[in-house]
């Protein structure tokens, strides 16, 4: 007699299926937590400082724990980020900073024959400086009728400072600290939120945005970051407020790109411009100006984000496979023939 299996199919498949209706709609109860009524993520305390929160409904790729860049280092000994291409995404991060009503600072400095690259600079930070942001530029000249006219986008604005004639390009390298100090002081403390203080002897080539904001932000230098910490050109007389010792440090900082929040950049520039006046009084001048004083702070006061070369890149020919994307990049020049003393 061959038994009938039929029924017992039958219950199997009502059994499977029952199994499958009550799993599925446990699943997606607990997915409705994640749609925009109920979103998960609100439920808990958003960030107070940052409301570091995703917009509901947003779709981006995954976040993973495993795969990201495995050739170059994304997080410092102190746990501060690294920003490099490709450990970031533009959509998602853009859209959290949206929902925030920030204004960003940028200051730059353009004296003697410096003022030929305020256009390349302004209009290309325009293409890719915090679009579609707040930007105010805070742009330092002896020339203020060398200004370019430029067509600045909503929201966007440039206010031109005069300032007077420098013979040293050392001493206008260096008195950027003094004058970004008093600007932070009170003017803009109720204006902006963060500042980027910036070479004006650059280009922007690809996107320099929110990714890059942060309480205290360096970026390393472009030419520094394969080498070891003995041979970085801090300044070594220990004379020089500045000096560091050959086993300290931990990465070689660009002085033409740094920023962070008013307060930050403030207490930075202050400090740095003290440091300065106090060489001075020695007749010391550190080897590297501003950028060996920015070196000394970032040892003892750590950026809370490092931005890597592709945030100030030595050479728009220069090739590197851990550069990605260019995204700023300093523009080639005849040092001889641009700088009021040589
Ligand atoms: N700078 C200037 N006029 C000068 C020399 C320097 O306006 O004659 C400003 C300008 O903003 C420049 C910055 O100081 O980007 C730093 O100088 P420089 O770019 O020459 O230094 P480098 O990047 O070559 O070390
Ligand atoms: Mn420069």
């Amino acid at each position: 007699m061959r038994p009938n299996f039929f029924p017992l199919v039958f219950v199997g498949v009502l059994l499977i299926g029952l199994f499958y209706l009550g799993f599925n709609s446990i699943w997606l109860s607990d997915f409705r937590c994640n749609t925009p009524q109920t979103n998960g993520i609100t439920k808990e305390k958003p960030h107070k400082d940052l409301g570091l929160h995703s917009l509901p409904g947003l779709l981006y790729k995954q976040s993973s724990v495993l795969n990201g860049r495995a050739d170059v280092v994304c997080v410092t000994p102190w746990l501060a980020p690294i920003v490099w291409e490709g450990t970031f995404d533009p959509t998602l991060i853009d859209s959290i900073y949206k929902q925030q009503n920030i204004t960003i600072a940028t200051t730059i400095f353009a004296l003697g024959k410096y003022t030929r690259f305020l256009k390349d600079f302004l209009e290309s930070a325009e293409q890719h400086f915090f679009v579609g942001f707040q930007v105010h530029y805070y742009l330092f000249t002896d020339q203020p009728e060398a200004v370019p006219d430029i067509k600045f986008g909503e929201e966007r604005q440039l206010k031109v400072q005069t300032v007077p004639k420098m013979d040293r390009w050392q001493d206008i390298t260096m008195g950027r600290m003094e004058m970004i100090a008093k600007l932070t002081e009170s003017e803009l403390v109720n204006e902006v939120d963060y500042i980027f203080c910036l070479d004006v002897d650059t280009k922007f080539y690809a996107r320099w945005s929110v990714e890059a904001l942060g309480s205290l932000v360096g970026v390393i230098h472009p030419w520094f970051f394969n080498y070891p910490r003995d041979q970085f050109t801090y300044e070594r007389r220990p004379e020089s407020q500045a000096f560091i010792p050959p086993e300290e440090g931990d990465f070689y900082y660009a002085g033409g790109a740094f920023g962070g929040s008013i307060q930050e950049v403030h207490k930075l520039t202050k400090t740095c411009n003290e440091q300065q006046k106090i060489d001075a009084a020695k007749s010391i001048e550190a080897i590297w100006h501003d950028e060996s004083h920015l070196n000394k702070y970032f040892l003892y006061n750590k950026p809370t984000k490092a931005l890597s070369p592709e945030y100030l890149w030595r050479n728009i020919n220069a090739h590197s496979d851990t550069i990605k994307t260019i995204r700023f990049c300093s523009v080639e020049k005849d040092v001889a023939e641009v700088r009021p003393n040589l």
